[in-house]
């Protein structure tokens, strides 16, 4: 069985999933590492145990600790192989805004860097992740960016990135209420990807703003533009 554990970070969530050993998914923002390792702390996890480093997707705001967390675990890193470029250079690249509120901060997310690294693994497509401990599988679910990935664990729950996002406020109002992100690529991609994922059966969805969201409600919300 695995254990989801949340860690609300500076703007974004990490998670601790703890199956036989736990794996770290998103390091946070630059500067996140001491809320990192209190969230360790309080689920009785040293650094050391980390069987993995996953990343959702390349983005500032989920691998900005990666060097400092690996230098910490010595834990394998992992990416996908659309999104390494990113991890590689800590850089964000080019946003496109999914409304109106997202165009005004694009510039300054842009801008955004972190220290970027070589990760251990790279990513092509599905991976079970029992190797590290977790019985879970790992699909690609581009959209938000070209390398975005999600884990669904065997038990029934899903942790997704930015594929989508909770509330607003990034996150802070309403936070169950499933809704876009502020950018993807393209959303008809999302719609593909969520409609992949859904397949999965997972319950419930852990997102990187915001969440957990029900799948129920994010069938509700989004049928009149995918046919799940
Ligand atoms: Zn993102
Ligand atoms: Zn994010």
């Amino acid at each position: 069985m695995t254990q989801i554990i949340p860690i609300p970070l500076k703007w974004s969530n990490a998670y601790l999933i703890k199956g036989e050993r736990p794996v770290l998914v998103d390091t946070g923002s630059p500067n996140d590492t001491a809320g990192l390792l209190r969230a360790f702390q309080k689920a009785k996890i040293a650094p050391s145990d980390l069987a993995l480093i996953v990343h959702t997707h390349g983005h500032h705001d989920h691998c900005g600790c990666t060097w400092e967390m690996k230098k910490l675990s010595k834990a394998p890193t992992a990416i996908h192989q659309m999104d390494r470029p990113m991890l590689q250079s800590g850089r964000n690249g080019r946003l496109i805004p999914t409304r109106f509120s997202a165009w005004l901060m694009k510039s300054v997310f842009e801008k955004e860097r972190y220290k970027g690294l070589n990760a251990t693994i790279i990513i092509k497509d599905e991976m079970r992740l029992d190797k590290f401990g977790i019985p879970a599988m790992l699909i690609f679910t581009p959209g938000h960016t070209v390398g975005s990935i999600s884990i669904v664990t065997d038990a029934g729950e899903a942790v997704v990135g930015d594929l989508l996002m909770g509330g607003y406020l990034g996150g802070q109002l309403l936070k169950h209420r499933p809704r876009y992100h502020y950018y993807a690529y393209d959303l008809t991609v999302i719609h593909w990807s969520l409609k992949k994922l859904m397949r999965h059966n997972p319950q419930r969805l852990y997102v990187g703003h915001g969440g957990p969201l029900e799948a129920k409600t994010i069938i509700n919300r989004f049928k009149k533009d995918i046919d799940f």
